[in-house]
This record gives C-alpha cells, structure tokens and sequence, in this order.
C-alpha cells in the first residue's frame, strides 16, 4: 500500500467513526421539565370529578388539576373540534362506545400503562391497540317516583304501554353515552329494522329527552316524570339521597357500560396523563368511587365492589365495538329520524 492510499484510508476509517459516535451520542438539548398542570376532560358526575381532582392532587404534590364536565356526546365533538390544538390531557370516563368512536377518528393516544395487568376481564375492558382502558362497570335500569302511581317497569316493552305516554324521561344519545347505551342496546337486543322502531314507539311515550343521562334520575326523583331509565348507579345515588324511587331492571336483558379513559393525541401534559392513567387503575383509586357518591363496580383485581347486586341481573352481551363504530351513524339517525336534539333538558 503506498502512502496516499493509507493516508485515505485512514481518513476514511475516522469519518466512520465519527459518524458512529456521532449516531450513538444522546441529543444535547434543554431537559424536557415535567408538567406541573392535568387538564382533564370528566364525563361522570361533577361530585365524583372533583373527588378526583383532589385526591390525585394529593398523591401528586406539584400538579395542578383543572376539569371539565361534559357528556360524552359533548365531549367527543369538543375532541373532534379541538384536533389540531388538544385542550385536554385525558378524558376520563362515560361509556366506551365514545371512545371507541374518538379512537376511530385519531383522537386518542396509544399508552402502554404498566397497569393494564390490574384488569380483570383485559379482552372486554380495554382497547386491544391501548387506546382506552375500562375504569368503571354499570348496568342499565329504570326509576319509578313511588308517588307517581305507575307500577314499576320489569320489561323494555312495558316501556311501550298507553299509559306511559309522557311519563318517561331518558338523556339524548347525542348528548349523552347512557342514552345511546339504551339506543344500541335495543338495536342489538332486537335487530336493526325491529330497534328503530321499538325507538320510534318508545319517543312516543317519552316526555321529554335530557342533555346529561344521570340527570332523569334527579327530574323522576322530584315528581317531574315518572319513569326514568338511566344507570342503576345513578339511581342508587338518588336513593341514598332520599329520592322516592324504585330501581327495577329489564327481566328479558338489560344494556351495560364500561367506563372508559384515554389520553387525548397530542396531550400538551402527556407525562401527567400517564401518572393519571396508571394511577385510575389502580385498586386503591377505584375504591374511592363510593366516597363520592359513585356506585360503579371496579375493573380491576383488588378492588371490592361496593354494589355488586347492580350487575347480579341479567345483562346482554352487549357489542361494544359494533356500538362504537355505528355510534355517528346511530346517533345521526335518531336525531334526524326520531328526535330532535334542539331544546333538551338541562
Ligand atoms: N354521569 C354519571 C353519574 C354516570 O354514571 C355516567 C356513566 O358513564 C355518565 C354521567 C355518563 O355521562 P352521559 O350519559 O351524560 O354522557
């Protein structure tokens, strides 16, 4: 080898291993601070929203938490709005079906939390992509004002009968994920052409529709209406509060939920809304429900249910994701074909 060939050589052998170093040196940049602020979006009731907040404050010196209540319908079209500039971190709870939907649509972050393993049914209770996970289970039931003289329903058809004309009261499945629960579970439980018109039949005796779907629980309990279908939790949250109701359930199968949580795609507080993320599952979080006047159950190992005779009634094998991805199309559908969304009740 002559000389000039060794020196190129040489030379060509340190650019290689500058490159190389180069390549595996880390970037040297300004450290990434951590967030000191959660901005969350809350579908369930405001009460058990900011029971959230403080206890997470407390477990989480340092960070602030703002929340937002909104129904789930509200929430997924302020998410579908906000796309290029998220104002949310997370969006904690309200039925999966939303989340399913939001999903669909790039609205939510993948998250690998540590925590998934805490799930007790994984396959049912969380996205098989990791897009949400199930914080809270519920069934659907119906509240009758023991003053109003009606006998309390035990069948969706009993829902049907002259006589309840203008005595029902239910949330709008645009507004509202407990409604559209009801909606899909009828559509599911009968068939699409038979579903809508059980739907159509049943808006005729209701008297008139809710934005948020707790809320019938609260207008029943004060002698507005004299049926209610809504959440068995609900109900149970408005009879612990001394509301004159009776909780029945539909004997031939009723509707449930899944609580969901996923954090918003492009989270500005992603490190935050991972912490609240792993820490909603955990078993400790879960049980807290009840201090807020929450009576979900669980999803998680550990956690003991504080009622669990809410779920010991005969639930449908409700299609969560078949729910999900027909939720526009449903919700579109009722509003244009059977009611309104113009004027609902506050
Ligand atoms: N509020 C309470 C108390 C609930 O239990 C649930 C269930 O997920 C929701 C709200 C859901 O909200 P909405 O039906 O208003 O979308």
């Amino acid at each position: 080898m002559n000389v000039r060939r060794l020196v190129v050589s040489l030379a060509m052998l340190l650019v290689a291993v500058a490159l190389l170093v180069a390549c595996q040196a880390p970037v040297v940049g300004p450290q990434q601070a951590a967030s000191t602020e959660l901005n969350v979006l809350c579908t369930p009731q405001v009460e058990w929203c900011e029971g959230m907040k403080t206890e997470f404050e407390a477990a989480n010196p340092g960070i602030t938490v703002n929340f937002v209540r909104m129904s789930s319908g509200e929430a997924l079209t302020r998410l579908r709005n906000e796309k290029d500039n998220p104002q949310f971190d997370i969006w904690w709870g309200g039925p999966v079906d939303s989340f399913i939907a939001a999903k669909n649509e790039g609205l939510l972050e993948q998250y690998e939390s540590p925590n998934y393993a805490n799930l007790l049914n994984p396959e049912l209770m969380a996205d098989p992509d990791k897009h949400w996970a199930g914080i809270y289970v519920g069934s659907l039931g119906f509240a009758t004002n023991n003053n109003s003289g009606v006998t309390p329903p035990t069948s969706w058809d009993d829902l049907l009968k002259p006589e309840m004309e203008g005595q029902i009261l239910i949330a709008h499945p645009s507004s509202s994920g407990t409604s559209y629960t009801a909606l899909c579970t009828r559509l599911q439980m009968l068939g699409e052409e038979e579903g809508w018109e059980w739907m159509r039949q049943f808006a005729g005796n209701v008297l008139q529709y809710t934005r948020s779907g707790a809320a019938p629980g609260n207008f029943v309990g004060q002698g507005e209406a004299a049926i209610g279908v809504l959440f068995s939790h609900d109900v149970v949250n408005q009879i612990n509060q001394g509301a004159p109701l009776t909780l029945t359930f539909p004997e031939e199968g009723t509707g449930f939920e899944i609580g969901g949580m996923g954090i918003i795609k492009g989270a500005k507080n992603l490190d935050t809304a991972k912490k609240w993320f792993d820490w909603a599952l955990e078993p400790a979080t879960q049980e807290l429900g009840p201090k807020y006047n929450a009576f979900q159950a669980p999803t998680v190992k550990g956690a003991t249910p504080s009622r669990p005779e809410l779920l010991q009634v005969n639930l449908i094998d409700y299609d969560f994701q078949w729910c999900g991805d027909n939720k526009t199309a449903f919700v579109d559908k009722f509003t244009n074909e059977i009611a309104g969304a113009d004027s609902l009740k506050e």
